[in-house]
């Protein structure tokens, strides 16, 4: 049974067509990794997979059932949370579990994300790359099976990256299954299982790296080859 499923999904805002038929499926234990240039989906995406918003016509169902119906079975990260500021992040990671029926120990999910020692700061006082790992903390805090991460590792420097896929490796050894965007190609590729292009809100490539790169260009070029050139890029936005 696939984790994740778009069939033929339309998403239409007014006049923008922010997906134009996105067929895409994740199956248990993967890591999937959604790249696409500025506007092309990646958050619609996100937005349907956690019920935010609803397709105009296709199915999305997570877990084999409509968004939102396991709700407490999925954590995610998305661009537009916001933090309260004045809140330390024991309390905050404290509040989250309580929405959840089978939360982790409030130390095992702070020791996970490596905030142990963050724990009585408050969030006004983190630094860039701790915020996002508090961010992540509140994601794993029910003990999810799926994770949705909407550009997770923006504005962090290279070793909070690694810092923070190591992290997320941990819940993918458990049995996880990950789809996260990203910019950065060279994520998609060193973390990924499987990469989907999306430009114009269609899908123009899915395949592992490995197959991706087999012409022997780097994957910014096939990046750029796809979503500049291809015929399917145009004309899908109304
Ligand atoms: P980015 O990489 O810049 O974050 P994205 O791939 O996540 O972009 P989306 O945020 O999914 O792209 O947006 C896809 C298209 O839908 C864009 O043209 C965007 O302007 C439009 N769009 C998204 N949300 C809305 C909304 N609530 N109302 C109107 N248009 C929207």
């Amino acid at each position: 049974m696939d984790v994740l499923s778009l069939t033929a999904v339309h998403k239409r805002y007014g006049a923008t067509t922010a997906l134009a038929g996105v067929d895409l499926a994740v199956e248990r234990g993967e890591v999937v990794a959604l790249l696409g240039p500025n506007g092309a989906g990646k958050t619609t995406v996100f937005e349907l997979l956690l019920g935010l918003v609803r397709p105009s016509a296709g199915r999305v169902e997570v877990l084999g059932a409509p968004p939102g119906r396991h709700r407490h079975r999925v954590g995610a990260m998305l661009q537009s949370a916001g933090l309260p500021e004045q809140v330390t992040v024991g309390e905050l990671v404290t509040l989250v579990g309580r929405a959840y029926p089978r939360p982790l120990p409030v130390a095992e999910v702070l020791a996970r994300t490596a905030l142990t020692d963050r724990a009585r700061r408050t969030v006004t006082a983190l630094s860039g790359g701790e915020r996002q790992r508090l961010l992540l903390a509140m994601a794993l805090s029910g003990a999810p099976e799926v994770l949705l991460l909407d550009e997770p590792t923006a504005a962090l420097d290279v070793a909070s990256r690694r810092t923070f896929w190591r992290l997320v490796r941990t819940s993918v050894a458990e049995g996880a299954t990950v789809l996260f965007a990203t910019h950065d190609l060279i994520e998609a590729e060193a973390v990924a299982d499987r990469v989907v292009v999306i430009a114009r809100g269609q899908v123009l490539a899915d395949a592992p790296p490995r197959a991706l790169l087999a012409g022997g260009s780097d994957l910014e070029d096939v990046f750029l080859t796809l979503t500049e050139e291809s015929p399917a890029a145009e004309g899908a936005r109304s």
